[in-house]
This record gives structure tokens, C-alpha cells and sequence, in this order.
């Protein structure tokens, strides 16, 4: 009987320690992965027929992977353009609507490879930059349309492809109501309920379709979080800018420990591994 009693105190103590402590633990450490997944780069034509697959174009997309490797290389992931591939169909060059987009995919979507369209426009998704299918690489279907301007960059292709393997935008349905985020509420760890339901990255009071540039400035300092907006308990936010699934434009630079454990986790449990 003693014994039994041990373990069920050992089990009780273990299991108040395993949510907050045990993560805590495992959040120090950034996961190496291991996995070089590999790109087919789709280049579609434009409505005036200007964009096509220029000396000029291929540099700007080669420094696209070779900036992104850096920002992913703490995770030991890094992204190979296999195929540069040039759609010839202009209509595909603005995508407003779910069905277009399957179309596309239907067409040119390349199986066990993570696909990044270059397009002019999309209404798919309210970041102005681009959209990710949400986890598609667990099933191998949808992939990343990536606008082309001046402004969008290959920190918004991270925050896409960070879509597409699992990861939700830091400020989560805008349902984080604390600004800490391991706050524990009525026995519930608030960060693995709310926002991105992950405890390393701090609560974000961004709202999607807001202009970045309200939150923060770079004047004095670079990327310094001025919205003085405070949480349910008074506390003002403080979110990671450099985080690259938040909205910071070019403050973004980082995955963290977590979101690469996400990742892992996805690509281990793809059915057609893009690696
Ligand atoms: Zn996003």
C-alpha cells in the first residue's frame, strides 16, 4: 500500500511539473533537424508579359534561399531550389479566389516538393506579401504564393513556408488576452491554449490588416514595440519582432525553439517527405 501511495504522489508530482517545467526545459535547447527540403520555384508570367526568367530574376530568387538558409541554419534547416519553373499563363498572376489557387496548384504543383508561386497579387490570405497553406506539407497539397514587389522579401517567404510546416502567426486568432505568456489561469497554461499555443514565443496584440508600422518604430532605435495597448490584467505587451511568423516586417530574423519542434514534428509525420 505504501508503495502504490509513492507512486501515486510520484505521478502527481510529475504530472504538475510536466507542462510548465518539462517545456521550459526543452525550450532552451533549439532542435537540430537535420532536413534540406527541396523547392520548385514557380516564376508566373505577368499580364504585361515583363517578367520572364531574367539573369536579374534568377539572382533576387537565389538570394531569397541564401538569406533564408541563414535564418533557419540555428534549426539546421535549409532550403534547396531544385527547379526554377516559369508558368506561361498570366492569368495565374493575380490569385483573388480558393478556386484559382487549386487550379494552379492542379496544373503546376510539383508532388513531394515544397512549391513557391511568384505572383504580382493575391487576396488569399490579408499579409499583402503572400499566403501559406496552413501544415500542407503533412497531406503534400497546397504551397506558397509569394508577391512580387519591391517590399516583399525572403523574410516573408520564412513567415509563408513556416505556414505551410505548421506554424500559426504569433498573434495566433488575436485570442491572447496576456501579455506573458506562460501565464497559468484556472489550471491552464494560457500560452498552449492561446495565440500560436506555443510558450516561447510572448503574446503578440497584432491585428491582421493593420499597418505593421502603428506597432513600432525604428527611430533611435531599431524595431522598438511602441503600441502602449495593455492586456486583461494591465500588463503592457511586449512581443518578439524578430519572431519570423510574427508581422514585423523587416525586424522578423528567428524561428524559435519551439516553432522548430513544430516543424519537426511536421515533417517527421509527412506522408510524402519533400526532403
Ligand atoms: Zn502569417
Amino acid at each position: 500500500m505504501k508503495n502504490l501511495n509513492f507512486i501515486l504522489l510520484f505521478l502527481v508530482l510529475f504530472g504538475s511539473l510536466s507542462a510548465q517545467e518539462l517545456s521550459q526545459n526543452t525550450n532552451r535547447v533549439t532542435p537540430c533537424l537535420n532536413r534540406n527540403i527541396s523547392v520548385v520555384f514557380h516564376v508566373v508570367e505577368d499580364d504585361s508579359s515583363a517578367t520572364v526568367l531574367t539573369d536579374s530574376l534568377r539572382l533576387v530568387v537565389d538570394s531569397f534561399f541564401i538569406k533564408m538558409n541563414e535564418i533557419t541554419a540555428p534549426g539546421c534547416l535549409t532550403f534547396n531550389m531544385c527547379k526554377l519553373n516559369y508558368v506561361p499563363n498570366w492569368q495565374f498572376d493575380t490569385i483573388r479566389v480558393q478556386e484559382h489557387w487549386e487550379e494552379l496548384l492542379d496544373q503546376h504543383r510539383v508532388p513531394a516538393r515544397l512549391n513557391v508561386f511568384y505572383i504580382k497579387e493575391q487576396n488569399l490570405s490579408l499579409d499583402p506579401c503572400g499566403y501559406g497553406s496552413f501544415d500542407g506539407v503533412k497531406q503534400d497539397t497546397g504551397g506558397i504564393l509569394l508577391v512580387r514587389n519591391a517590399v516583399c522579401n525572403e523574410r516573408d517567404l520564412a513567415h509563408q513556408i513556416g505556414h505551410y510546416l505548421g506554424l500559426m502567426n504569433t498573434f495566433g486568432d488575436g485570442d491572447e488576452v496576456f501579455s506573458r505568456t506562460d501565464m497559468n489561469v484556472g489550471g491552464d497554461v494560457i500560452c498552449e491554449v492561446s495565440g500560436d499555443k506555443l510558450c516561447d514565443t510572448e503574446a503578440d496584440n497584432f491585428v491582421e490588416g493593420d499597418d505593421p508600422k502603428t506597432y513600432y518604430s525604428d527611430e533611435m532605435t531599431p524595431c522598438r514595440f511602441t503600441n502602449s495597448e495593455r492586456d486583461s490584467r494591465g500588463q503592457y505587451y511586449d512581443p518578439d519582432l524578430g519572431n519570423i511568423m510574427s508581422n514585423y516586417e523587416d525586424c522578423r530574423c528567428r524561428f524559435s525553439n519551439q516553432q522548430y519542434q513544430v516543424i519537426g514534428n511536421s515533417l517527421d509525420s509527412a506522408i510524402v517527405k519533400p526532403y
